[in-house]
């Protein structure tokens, strides 16, 4: 079987002013990084305003597990399988980290034949996105500590300082030091860290920016520090906020590339999705919505976390309105939902299948209360059997009343996914389309909506808050931010805060721990449990594997 990057390179790109010309993007408002890249001018976006969008289409998922979902691939796939069935459709996913595909990740850009090709472009560098955000962060951490140096009119507290730095690679030995060491002109010894660039607030609010004016305004309001009197210090005090606009202005025009069929597709920021929300840039998918008929798109992790977040803070905030949604289930996954063990995926478990099956529903029913219709994609491996398919399908129809579709675009491209694409086709242009609405309403108060999404998302028993939080909460209400939405970092792996209970718990705690304002990006990230902003590499990390060939071509890169 060919690897994910040999099937890659078996097709010969199309010129992206080819790719460009089918979403009526002329030459000059393309900026090209070589053949089959090319960045989607400002100029040209904003020209757009006036036009009707597309329809939007969400690709989620249950639960993750060790056997894999393939939302990526799922979204590639639909993408060409609506562009098969006749439909001027577009893709908007994140852009991959580079730090993790040194790990073990691996690439980013969908598997088999549903990818967006140049692969390698596209994990590694790409169009120096992440550079340029890095940058930017970076430089407010320096202008921050050389305020400091210099006297210190702001009265920063060098022991409350929250702007740590950042950089796009897996460095565990990063996460914890201390700068400024080696003597007066170096300045005030204070304790420092890294995290990884995908989990700046930079990158958040990226993501999350209309224009590049909104840009600027949400990096000035970024709060950095406090002073000595427990003042908020931002980003705008700092004076730091138009230089840094200045450094993401090229990063922020959308990328464009294509799929292995030649379909358009923005690939465009990437933020964690747990201390972020975890989709790509608002930016390329309200240009994708203006070019195009059919957008779909990614939120990472599972349902709970990723479309909760997508339709509650990226919808609600950009006013978006999805259209439907695909749930992507695996039987090898719902298999181990059902406890299976990774290594006994391989034998036909029907029995397993079916207790595992209830993490589905409960992420069916769960999208249903967002207004968003939903149909199932079963992304097909080769170990599945048909009674384990059938089951999928079958179960679906009898206990949800929800469409389930065995899909095959990893081996066969748009081939294995236009029964999806016609599925989702009458699902967003019928009648139960159009009524999305996001689970809170904004003026509801905080504490409130982190046990509203506990209770209908979660189906926790309780949110469990100690008098700090609670007090957190009230003053954070107070200092005029109680009607942001909440951004909660837990584990993807559960329902619960324990990544260890599969299936569909209730009745379980949701244990409140801390509270993190992102004024800037416009969210209060609530963590519930551990969460790791810089990640480390695994004993044998995939870099000891990734090599130039003969022929110069990358090899590894899965
Ligand atoms: P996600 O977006 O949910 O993290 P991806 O779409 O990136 O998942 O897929 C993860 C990995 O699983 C990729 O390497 C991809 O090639 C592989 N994969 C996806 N679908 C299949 C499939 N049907 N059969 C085999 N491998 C698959
Ligand atoms: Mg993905």
């Amino acid at each position: 079987m060919k690897s994910d990057i040999e099937i890659a390179r078996s097709v010969t790109p199309k010129p992206i002013v080819e790719i460009g010309a089918k979403l009526g993007i002329p030459y000059e408002s393309l900026h090209p990084y070589g053949h089959h890249i090319a960045k989607v001018s400002n100029e040209f976006i904003a020209a757009q305003a006036e036009r009707p969008d597309g329809k939007l289409i969400l690709v989620t998922a249950i639960n993750p597990t060790p056997a894999g979902e393939g939302k990526t691939t799922t979204t590639v796939g639909l993408g060409d399988g609506l562009t098969r069935i006749g439909k001027k459709a577009a893709i908007a996913l994140r852009e991959p980290s580079l730090g993790p595909c040194f790990g073990v990740k691996g690439g980013a850009a969908g598997g088999g034949w549903a990818q967006v090709i140049p692969m390698e472009a596209i994990n590694l560098h790409f169009t120096g996105d992440f550079h340029a955000i890095t940058s930017a962060h970076n430089l407010l951490a320096a202008m921050l500590d050389n305020h400091i140096y210099w006297g210190n009119t702001l009265d920063i507290d060098p022991r409350r300082v929250a702007w740590r730095r950042v950089m796009d690679m897996n460095d565990r030995a990063l996460r914890s030091i201390v700068s400024s060491l080696g003597g007066v002109s170096n300045g005030f010894p204070r304790e420092d860290g890294f995290d990884i660039t995908v989990a700046s607030e930079v990158m958040a609010v990226f993501c999350l920016a209309t224009d590049l004016a909104d840009l600027e305004a949400r990096l000035a309001r970024m709060v950095v520090a406090e002073t000595r009197g427990k003042g908020s210090v931002t980003a705008g005090d700092l004076k730091a906020s138009p230089s840094m606009t200045v450094l993401l202005k090229d990063a922020f025009q959308p990328n464009l590339v294509q799929t292995l069929e030649g379909t358009p597709a923005f690939v465009h920021g990437g933020p964690f999705a747990n201390i972020a929300h975890g989709c790509n840039s608002v930016r390329a998918t309200r240009t994708a919505l203006k070019l195009a008929d059919y957008v779909v798109t990614e939120a990472g992790f599972g349902a709970d976390l990723g479309a909760e977040k997508f339709f509650d803070i990226k919808c609600r905030k950009a006013g978006l309105a999805p259209d439907a949604a695909v749930i992507v289930a695996t039987v090898r996954a719902l298999k181990m939902h059902g406890g299976v063990k990774k290594e006994d995926l391989g034998k036909e478990n029907l029995a397993a299948l079916e207790a595992g099956f209830a993490n589905l529903a409960r992420h069916v029913e769960n999208v249903g209360k967002f207004g968003v219709p939903a149909v199932v994609g079963i992304n097909k491996f080769v170990s599945d059997t048909d009674a384990e398919l059938q089951l999928i399908v079958d179960l679906c129809r009898d206990k949800l009343g929800a469409k389930a579709i065995v899909c095959t675009h990893w081996g066969e491209g748009s081939k294995g996914s236009e029964e999806l694409a016609r599925a989702v086709v009458e699902i967003a242009e019928g009648p139960k389309a159009g009524g999305f609405k996001p689970l809170y309403p904004s003026e509801m108060p905080l504490l409130t909506k982190v046990e509203t999404i506990a209770k209908e998302i979660y189906r926790a028993g309780s949110v469990v808050a100690d008098s700090k939080i609670k007090k957190r909460f009230k003053d954070l209400e107070a200092a005029g931010y109680g009607d942001l939405p909440i951004c909660v970092a837990k584990t993807q792996s559960s329902f619960s805060a324990d990544p260890e209970i599969k299936g569909a718990p209730t009745g379980h705690a949701i244990p409140i721990r801390e509270v993190r304002l992102s004024a800037g990006a416009g969210f209060l990230v609530v963590i519930c449990g551990d969460i790791m902003t810089m990640p480390g590499l695994p004993k044998i990390p995939s870099a000891e594997h990734i090599r130039l060939g003969a022929d110069g071509q990358i090899e590894g890169l899965s």
